[in-house]
């Protein structure tokens, strides 16, 4: 048996849940975000869904609380970076970096840095701070007499090229 399930955004609870959607929620059309948006993480998925949202006319704030977005130069393709670390000022949206949100409000965000306490105002508040292998299915089937494999996000969140070459082990070997 092949589990490969993928994986599951993480939501932490900074208060005011109800107000909370994911990057995926939005992307998919499952929730249509308003005009003015605050995507705390500025991870891969925080500043493309930011761009992608700017790019329609609305005014969207990243939050991401490491001294850099998109987990620095190093961690993707340069060109990557330093074509989506200038696409997201080209297109108006305001990143926060070394800051943290510690509350979301009705209408508004609160963030923290090393200049103090700030509200940002927000009808959208989009969480993007990463993924959770969803192991669930692979540890029910792991209790049977058969042997159990777990590929790609559900192994371990990383890619499509990771989860392709998980795949391609496993079918080779099996
Ligand atoms: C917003 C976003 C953008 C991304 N952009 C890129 C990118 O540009 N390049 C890149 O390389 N990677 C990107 N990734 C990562 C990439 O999507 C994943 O690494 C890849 O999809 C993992 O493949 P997978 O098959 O392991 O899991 P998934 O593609 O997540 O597929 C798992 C599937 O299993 C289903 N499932 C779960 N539980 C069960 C169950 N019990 N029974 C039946 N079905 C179940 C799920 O519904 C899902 O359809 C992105 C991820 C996100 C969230």
């Amino acid at each position: 048996m092949v589990a490969a399930t993928g994986s599951k955004p993480i939501v932490p609870d900074f208060g005011g849940k109800n107000h909370i959607f994911t990057a995926t929620d939005v992307l998919s059309g499952k929730y249509k975000a308003g005009d003015n948006i605050v995507v705390i993480g500025g991870g891969l998925v925080g500043c493309e869904t930011a761009l992608w949202l700017a790019q329609q006319g609305k005014k969207v704030s990243v939050v991401e609380m490491m001294p850099d977005i998109l987990g620095g130069p190093h961690s993707m393709p340069f060109m990557n970076y330093d074509m989506l670390k200038d696409l997201l000022p080209y297109n108006k949206v305001d990143v926060y970096r070394k800051t943290k949100v510690t509350k979301v409000g009705d209408c508004s965000v609160t963030v923290e840095n090393e200049n103090g306490e700030k509200e940002i105002s927000a009808d959208t508040v989009l969480v993007a701070v990463g993924y959770r292998s969803e192991k669930n299915l692979q540890e029910d089937l792991s209790g049977l007499n058969i042997p159990v494999y777990n590929i790609g996000d559900s192994r371990e969140v990383k890619n499509i090229i990771h989860a392709i070459w998980d795949a391609y082990e496993v079918a080779r070997n099996i």
